[in-house]
C-alpha cells in the first residue's frame, strides 16, 4: 500500500506561490497569522490524516455501515476521528474567534479538507457535514438554537446532516411534501420522508441533528414555500434529558467512493411526535440551504481532486515496486526482469530526447 496520498510540496506550490494565499494574512481579520504558522497547520493538517483517517480507508471501503436494530453501526474510528477533529478546532476552522472558532482563510480551510479526503474521502464526509450544518444556524438560526445545538455540532459530539431530497424530490425541491404544523409552543411538528442522507445515522455520535427543508402547512407553492427547520433525531426533554425525537432510520445505502459513511432514508413524524424548530424566517429554507449545497458543491469538488490525488500516488507506488520487461538495451529474453515502470518511463524520455537532439 503506498505510503504517500497526497504532495505537500504541490499543494504548497498551489497555495503560495500560484495564489499567494500568504498575503492574505495581511488583512486584519487574518492577523493572528503568518506563513509560518499557515505551514504548521497544513503540517497538523496532514499528521492527523495520518493518524485518525488514512489507516483506516480500506477497512470502511470494504465494511460499510450496517442498519441493525434501527441504530447504524459505523466503523469505531468515526467516534475517534469526530473526537479529536471536534476538539482540535478542525470542525471550526473558518468559524470567526468570537464564535470560538479558529478563523482561518477558507482557501488553507479547504486545503485541510483536501488533506484529510485524500487519506480518507468518507472517513472526511462526517465532520465537513457537521460544518456546513452548523453554520446555517450560526448564519441564519436564533442564539436559542446555536446554544441547543451547534457547540455539540462543532465538538464533534453530534452529527450534522443536510436533508433535502426525498423519494419523490431530488433536483425538484420545489415538490417536496416534508409537512411542518406550527403549534403554540414554538416548534413545528414535522412529517415526511427524506432519501439519500449522508451521516443522515451512525452509532458514532450521541445525536444527529437534520437541518432539514418542509413546507410549512398553508405555505405558497414551489420554492417560495419551502423553510428551514433544525430537527434533531433525540431532543433535549424539560428535565435536560435526551429522548427520541420520532425520526426512523427506514434504510441505508452504499455509494461507491463513499462506503464508509452511511446514506440513510428518514421516516420523520411517523408517530406524529417529530419536533422541528424553524432557522430563520419561514418560507426563506431554499435560499438558506443554498448555503450548504454551495459549499458541498465546492466539497464534491475538494472530494473529486483529493480521490483522483491518492489514487495517482497509489498508482506511482504500484509501477515503482512492479518489476517487468528488460533494459532497453537487452535483447535476450532469458535476463528476466530487471527494471520496474517509472525506469522504463524515464528511459523512453531520454530516449525521446536524444533522438530529439539527434
Ligand atoms: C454522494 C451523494 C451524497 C448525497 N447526499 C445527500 C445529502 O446529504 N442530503 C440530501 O438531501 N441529498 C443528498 N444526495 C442526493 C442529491 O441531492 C440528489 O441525488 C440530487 O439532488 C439529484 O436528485 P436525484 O438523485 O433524485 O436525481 P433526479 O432529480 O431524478 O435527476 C436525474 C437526472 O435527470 C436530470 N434532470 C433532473 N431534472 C431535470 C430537468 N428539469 N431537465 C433536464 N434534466 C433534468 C438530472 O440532471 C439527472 O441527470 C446525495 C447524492 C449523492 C450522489
Amino acid at each position: 500500500m503506498a505510503d504517500k496520498f497526497f504532495s505537500m510540496r504541490n499543494l504548497k506550490f498551489l497555495l503560495y506561490e500560484v495564489f499567494d494565499t500568504a498575503s492574505l494574512t495581511r488583512y486584519p481579520y487574518y492577523g493572528e497569522y503568518d506563513r509560518k504558522m499557515l505551514d504548521m497547520v497544513l503540517q497538523a493538517a496532514e499528521e492527523l490524516a495520518r493518524g485518525l483517517l488514512w489507516p483506516y480507508y480500506q477497512e470502511m471501503d470494504r465494511n460499510p455501515p450496517e442498519l441493525v436494530d434501527d441504530v447504524v453501526k459505523v466503523h469505531p474510528s468515526v467516534k475517534k476521528a469526530l473526537k479529536e477533529l471536534g476538539q482540535g478546532g478542525w470542525i471550526a476552522m473558518t468559524v470567526p474567534e468570537e464564535l470560538d472558532g479558529q478563523q482561518l482563510p477558507e482557501i488553507i480551510a479547504d486545503s485541510c479538507k483536501f488533506i484529510f479526503c485524500t487519506a480518507n474521502y468518507s472517513g472526511a464526509a462526517f465532520s465537513g457535514l457537521c460544518d456546513g450544518a452548523a453554520r446555517l444556524i450560526e448564519n441564519f438560526g436564533n442564539r436559542e438554537l446555536y446554544d441547543a445545538f451547534v457547540p455539540n455540532m462543532r465538538s464533534g459530539r453530534w452529527q450534522g446532516t443536510m436533508a433535502l431530497t426525498e423519494p419523490e424530490a431530488g433536483s425538484s425541491l420545489s415538490d417536496i411534501t416534508t409537512t411542518a404544523t406550527p403549534t403554540e409552543n414554538g416548534y413545528y411538528h414535522i412529517q415526511g420522508q427524506k432519501i439519500f442522507i449522508s451521516a443522515g445515522d451512525h452509532d458514532g455520535v450521541e445525536n444527529v441533528v437534520h437541518l432539514m427543508l418542509a413546507k410549512i402547512k398553508g405555505a405558497p407553492s414551489g420554492v417560495k414555500g419551502i423553510s428551514l427547520f433544525a430537527v434533531p433525531k433525540k431532543r433535549i426533554s424539560e428535565k435536560g434529558e435526551l429522548v427520541s425525537n420520532d425520526v426512523l432510520i427506514s434504510g441505508i445505502f452504499h455509494k461507491l467512493g463513499y462506503r464508509g459513511c452511511p446514506t440513510a432514508q428518514l421516516s420523520i413524524g411517523d408517530n406524529n411526535d417529530c419536533r422541528g424548530y424553524l432557522v430563520g424566517e419561514p418560507h426563506n429554507g431554499l435560499r438558506y440551504m443554498f448555503q450548504m449545497m454551495n459549499e458541498a458543491r465546492i466539497g464534491v469538488g475538494i472530494g473529486a481532486a483529493a480521490m483522483a490525488t491518492a489514487a495517482y500516488y497509489a498508482s506511482l507506488d504500484y509501477a515503482a515496486v512492479r518489476k517487468q520487461g528488460r533494459k532497453i538495451e537487452e535483447k535476450n529474453p532469458a535476463k528476466g526482469c530487471a527494471q520496474n515502470n517509472i525506469l522504463h518511463f524515464k528511459l523512453d524520455l531520454s530516449n525521446m530526447r536524444t533522438r530529439q537532439l539527434a
